[in-house]
């Protein structure tokens, strides 16, 4: 199996910064992207909210993420993630084009459009109903089209779209936008816009094509009829989290749960970007998770290779594993030192409260003399003293 130090699954903003940071640590990056580098970021007209751009293109900030991460020698493969496993201690990511081995996975395939789940919509995916506006906003020159949702994405889209239909009708569930003030002041200022307040849509209707859907008042539950020919969802986001539901842990709906490293439950793979458990979902969080995750998967890398080189791989090491955030075992380690150097002693110094996964793995808990055989803990001996340490050194 093809082997690699750092391997990324997505090329969005998240996965392209890890990428970006990652080669800048001098990691071997592989980064799987299965269509077009930029993600979500190539949905999106015009950006607004990238610090030191006040308007940038969408697919032009794509470019420049993946640019910026190719002139660093990363390497971007196009290739689908069926699933990224745990093989004992093998983390393998199976793809259509063959399997790849990783020391370290950061998991950033970011998050999919929801879907309305009315009558109708499902068989008029591309015959009127679409959850991209960019792509499919010219189709409606001069018609009469429905938006439906009250977030940022609902509300900004639906502005984008009047570039192209006559009327949009933004159909909300409540009485009161979830998008940020400035978008929705400027949808309402629109007078393309129409927007219908406290209504879900019931049905998706028409010959084939979209011809019309019904809505219906939450609050007084009357039925009515909207005559469009194109209806816009942006309901809300799940997380595209197919190829690793059941290998780390998550919240109900999917969101992958990790620490401020961005590790999840399971050591050496991160998350980062929209899969992740988080209030707000934007391209500079995407990106700030993605350097947190590489910076993560750096350390967690550095440590296994100098841990197993040193540590594991020897026919015979003994180690003195102490905490270093404990004065007295910094103490006592340096007496080991000097009490190892003076018998003729080999004595590898681990700090257990630096390397704590492997001190967990190896059931340590320093202060402690440890004898390995080819990586297996064969003698563990606690130690309080300069005594205990020459006692066991012998
Ligand atoms: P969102 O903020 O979660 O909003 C989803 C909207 O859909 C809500 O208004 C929700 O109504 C409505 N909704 C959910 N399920 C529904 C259903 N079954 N029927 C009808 N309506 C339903 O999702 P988003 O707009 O896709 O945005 C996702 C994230 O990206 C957010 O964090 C957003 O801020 C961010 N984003 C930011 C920008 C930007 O800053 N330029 C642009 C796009 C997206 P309720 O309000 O009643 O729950």
């Amino acid at each position: 199996m093809e082997q690699r130090e750092l391997v990324i699954v997505g090329a969005g903003p998240a996965g392209m910064t890890a990428a970006i940071y990652g080669r800048r640590a001098g990691l071997d990056v592989l980064l799987l992207e299965r269509g077009l580098t930029g993600g979500q970021v190539n949905l999106t007209e015009e950006i607004e909210n990238w610090p030191g751009a006040p308007r940038v293109s969408g697919a032009d900030l794509g470019n420049a993420f993946r640019d910026h991460a190719l002139s660093l020698e990363a390497e971007i493969r196009v290739a689908e993630v069926k699933k990224v496993e745990l093989r004992g201690e093998v983390k393998a990511i199976v793809t259509d084009k063959g399997e790849v081995e990783a020391e370290a996975v950061i998991l950033a395939m970011g998050a999919v459009y929801r879907s309305l789940g009315c009558v109708g919509e499902e068989e008029r995916v591309g015959r009127g109903v679409s959850y991209c506006a960019v792509c499919d906003g010219p189709l409606y020159e001069g018609e009469e089209i429905a938006v439906v949702g009250g977030g940022n994405s609902a509300v900004e889209e639906a502005v984008y779209l009047t570039g192209f239909a006559s009327k949009v009708y933004l159909v909300h569930r409540r009485d009161e936008f979830r998008a940020d003030r400035a978008a929705v002041s400027r949808a309402l200022s629109n007078p393309k816009i129409v927007p219908v307040w406290d209504s879900v849509v019931e049905k998706i209707d028409g010959d084939g094509v979209v011809e019309k859907i019904l809505i219906k008042n939450v609050k007084t539950g009357k039925l009515s009829s909207l005559p469009v020919t194109g209806v816009f969802i942006f309901v809300g986001q799940a997380p595209a989290n197919g190829a690793f539901k059941d290998l780390v842990k998550a919240t109900e709906e999917g969101w992958v749960l990790t620490d401020e490293n961005m590790e999840t439950s399971v050591e050496g793979i991160f998350a980062a970007g929209d899969a992740r458990f988080k209030r707000l979902r934007q391209i500079v969080t995407a990106a700030a998770d993605g350097a947190a995750a590489a910076m993560g998967a750096s350390a967690y890398i550095k440590e296994q290779l100098h841990l197993r080189s040193a540590l594991l791989e020897p026919e015979s090491v003994t180690a003195f594993f102490y905490s270093g955030a404990d004065a007295d075992q910094a103490r006592l380690t340096d007496e080991a030192e000097k009490i190892a150097r003076e018998k003729g002693r080999d004595l590898l110094i681990i700090d257990g409260y630096k390397n704590a996964r492997m001190t967990r793995k190896l059931g340590v808990s320093p202060p402690s003399v440890i004898e390995l055989r080819k990586g297996a803990v064969v003698r563990a001996t606690p130690v309080a003293s300069a005594a205990d340490v020459a006692k066991t050194l012998g």
